[in-house]
């Protein structure tokens, strides 16, 4: 079986939006052009109301899928050239999540998709959701286009929002368009490059209509389509040497150079119009296919070999070994359970086992089905850089690698932050008790940053993530998805523990009772870890996780090397008691530098039970420490309670670090223990008679300031 469509006729790309720019309604009308869905709204003759119900639910469904797959031919091949199949593009359009306390979902959805088209409201231009995304764009090296959209509302500017993106985001910005009247005098777009303005008539503006460029845009038009060229050539020397000669550079060969400059993050053209008014969605299309990549423009993706620990690559290929990620579990109330996936190499059929390395367990991979608009397409067989969802899988989680078995490969290494705030939280009847346990369960196997431990001392559930919004959402979602009502209790930071000091100290357990003893010797030198240790890695003997390295340099065998496990693991359980408050220690350095043994009492439990009890004896002797989460705050008020604002934040124990003027508002950035930022939404709110807003994100580890570690300690007693 084959390709219906070859690779370089396939977009993956995804839509990056502040909330409320318009990233549902650029959906809703790319669904709509793209003829797989043919009622936004509205009832037609011959439906009955049911059916459009129906619709409209399978829709708001489908618009908030992970991955939504529709076909595209551009609008200058005329009605009957887009006709033709050959002339198709398929886009697998992937949601990219909106708000911000979802970092590691927009890292994440960053790896698979090779593109953005990031939505921009034009009142308002660059807003703080914007420069974060745009930034784990830029971090990852996604292609983007850029789409001012609402110029139809009152105080729409094209000319200041595009500023806003040249001082924001990025000096390689550029204008493709200039829009033909703004607010409600709106009506289309002057296009630079083949100089043509675009009008929509019909239904939703359905038909791209070309004609002259207005007699008082033309001026500009040629002023800004000089500009434009000038900054395509000049990623062309050839072409900037014709250029500089007074040549006149065909628009193909103009599209070609900006094609490959977009690919190469040296270009990010700038498009403009109203999605709700419909004018402009089908020129981004046409530009999604002329200049975001096609998964074949992309390096190979690396990934590192299991059972060698070597770095390995994969191209899209479809007779290389099979390689995809799962990147999103989602419940269809269709068809159940979906686990979607991209495909980077290879392909998989569905009725075969699929192997997850991240795991190592084995699925039969019964259904893959991709999401349209109004239906799920059974799919047979899903080929190299295609994206597509299995269903019914058990096993596999977020972020797992499938792959061949006889050429193992795991692609995700993004690592996940560790949750820095907990709640208890407890079902509010009996009926709720059995669903919040299959609730949680879901929703942490599809977040990794959302955790749910068990209180083994009170049998009490507490639920850990990234921040207080984040696990509002996450009860909401349990209420609203899964029909569980629950209690929850106050937020508790999670705090950790490290050591600032070295220090050395030795332990010997030794028990005679009767019959067999115990003996276990062991003398450890700790330190703090520091980072360039990342390096020695792969040096034998030394054995690094998350925040915690151990270094084995017995020598001669005074402590018989089956015991040296032991020795770590005793080492590790006292560091998740902590010192000084109980908390977790991380970020230590363990050598094992000497110790002894007895031919017939030394034990495994013997040397951990050494081994913790010098750990704890040295780490109380290296200067312990508490850490806490610090958070990185951006409010956004009106300027007459920018004082109130930055006293507040002060007084919290923040540190300011700058202030911005933003759209007629004030910008404050600071950083902020997240233990001061308890209710700090509502507290702003209630400051600023509700016109204030704020970002909170996670930043770093932070070590307490000595008074307050007092008060840590004492409230843990
Ligand atoms: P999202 O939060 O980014 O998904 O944004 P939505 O698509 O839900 O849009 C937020 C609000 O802006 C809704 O009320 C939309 O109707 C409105 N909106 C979206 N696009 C436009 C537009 O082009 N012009 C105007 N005036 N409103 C728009």
């Amino acid at each position: 079986m084959n390709r219906d469509y070859p690779l370089e006729r396939v977009r993956n790309f995804g839509i990056i939006a502040h909330i409320d720019a318009g990233k549902t309604t650029v959906s809703e009308r790319i669904l709509f052009y793209t003829g797989s869905q043919h009622k936004i709204g509205e009832v037609h003759e011959g439906e009955t109301t049911t059916d459009w119900m129906e619709q409209e639910r399978e829709r708001g469904i489908t618009i908030t899928a992970a991955a939504i797959t529709c076909f595209w031919a551009t609008t200058y091949l005329g009605e009957e050239g887009r006709k033709n199949k050959d002339n198709k593009y398929r886009f697998n359009i992937i949601d990219t999540p909106g708000h911000i306390d979802f970092t590691v979902e927009v890292k994440r959805s960053m790896r698979v998709l090779d593109a953005a088209v990031c939505v921009f409201d034009g009142v308002a231009g660059v807003e703080p959701q914007s420069e974060t995304n745009w930034r784990y764009a830029e971090e990852a090296a996604v292609p983007r286009l850029c789409f001012i959209n609402k110029l139809d509302r009152i105080g729409a500017n094209f000319e200041k929002s595009y500023a806003s993106i040249l001082a924001r985001l990025s000096k390689k910005a550029v204008r493709m368009q200039i829009p033909i009247g703004e607010e409600d005098k709106h009506e289309g777009q002057v296009d630079l490059l083949d100089m043509k303005a675009y009008k929509f008539e019909g239904h939703l503006g359905g038909n791209v209509v070309e004609t002259e460029i207005p007699e008082n845009l033309k001026e500009d038009a040629i002023k800004y389509r000089h500009e434009l060229v000038e900054r395509i050539v000049e990623n062309d020397d050839e072409m900037m040497n014709k250029y500089l000669a007074g040549e006149e550079i065909p628009v193909a060969e103009l599209k070609k150079i900006l094609r490959e400059a977009v690919i190469a993050n040296k270009v990010f053209p700038v498009f403009c119009g109203s999605a709700l008014k419909n004018k402009g969605v089908q020129l981004v299309l046409n530009a999604v296919v002329d200049y975001l990549p096609s998964p074949l423009d992309m390096p190979a993706i690396k990934g590192i070999d299991p059972r060698t620990g070597e770095e390995v690559e994969r191209h899209p290929k479809d007779d290389e070994p099979f390689a995809a990620l799962a990147f999103k579990l989602q419940a269809d109330p269709f068809v159940g359970q979906l686990t979607f996936f991209r495909v980077y190499s290879g392909t998989i059929e569905s009725g075969s086992y699929i192997y997850n390395a991240s795991t190592g367990d084995k699925e039969r991979l019964g259904r893959i089905v991709r999401l349209q608009a109004d239906k799920r397409e059974e799919v047979k067989k899903v080929f190299a850089g295609e994206i597509a969802a299995a269903v019914g899988l058990k096993d596999a989680k977020t972020s797992n690698t499938f792959c061949d078995e006889n050429n193992p490969i795991i692609l995700e290494t993004i690592i996940f932050p560790e949750p820095v705030i907990s709640l208890r939280i407890e079902p509010k009847t009996k009926a709720d008790q059995e669903r919040m346990g299959m609730a949680l369960h879901r929703l942490s196997d599809e977040d990794p940053t959302f955790r749910v431990k068990g209180d083994p001392e009170t049998g009490e559930t507490v639920i850990s993530g990234m921040g207080e919004l984040h696990l509002d959402i996450i009860v909401d979602r349990m209420k609203r998805e899964f029909n569980v009502e629950a209690n929850v209790g106050a937020p508790q930071v999670a705090y950790k523990e490290t050591i600032t000091g070295t220090a050395e100290a030795e332990t010997k357990y030794i028990k005679q009772t009767g019959g067999k003893g115990q003996y276990g010797h062991v003398k450890l030198n700790i330190k703090p870890l520091e980072p360039e240790v990342e390096n020695k890695k792969k040096q034998k003997n030394i054995h690094r996780e998350e925040g915690f390295e151990f270094i084995d340099s017995i020598k001669g065998g005074v402590i018989p090397s089956e015991f040296i496990p032991a020795v770590e693991k005793g080492v590790k359980e006292a560091m998740e008691r902590g010192i000084v408050a109980g908390y977790k220690m991380v970020d230590v350095s363990c050598e094992l530098t000497f110790g002894s043994y007895h031919d017939v009492d030394s034990s495994e439990i013997a040397y951990k039970i050494a081994a913790s009890q010098a750990f704890q004896e040295a780490a109380k002797k290296a200067r312990p420490v508490i850490l806490e989460p610090i958070m990185k705050l951006e409010v956004v008020v009106p300027e007459q309670f920018m004082g109130d604002i930055t006293g507040h934040l002060s007084s919290k124990r923040g540190l300011i670090e700058g202030m911005d003027d933003r759209a007629g508002l004030k910008v404050v950035k600071a950083k902020v223990p997240l233990s001061e930022l308890f209710g700090y939404v509502t507290t702003l709110r209630s400051m600023t008679e509700g016109r204030g807003n704020a970002n909170i994100e996670f930043d770093h580890y932070a070590i307490v300031p000595a008074n307050v570690a007092l008060s840590i300690v004492e409230a843990r007693k």
